[in-house]
């Protein structure tokens, strides 16, 4: 179970133009969101649906600077 929210994360491919929801066909982006972890600077983007809710991952990791916090 993924905190923050009762709806597990589903995965998406990262392939073509990524703007349609493939739960809702909402077809007009997605909200962004990032989960880190609590061990490092790591984290990973989550997309949101405006339209259904649905979270997606692609795999999408990005990384903070330290001097930053
Ligand atoms: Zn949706």
């Amino acid at each position: 179970m993924e905190m923050g929210s009762k709806k597990r994360i589903k995965g998406l491919k990262a392939q073509g133009e990524l703007y349609k929801c493939p739960s809702c066909d909402y077809q007009d982006g997605f909200h962004v969101s990032f989960k880190w972890s609590k061990k490092s600077s790591d984290g990973e983007i989550v997309l949101i649906c405006p339209n259904c809710h649905s979270r997606f991952r692609l795999g999408w990791n990005v990384s903070i600077s330290k001097s930053v916090s």
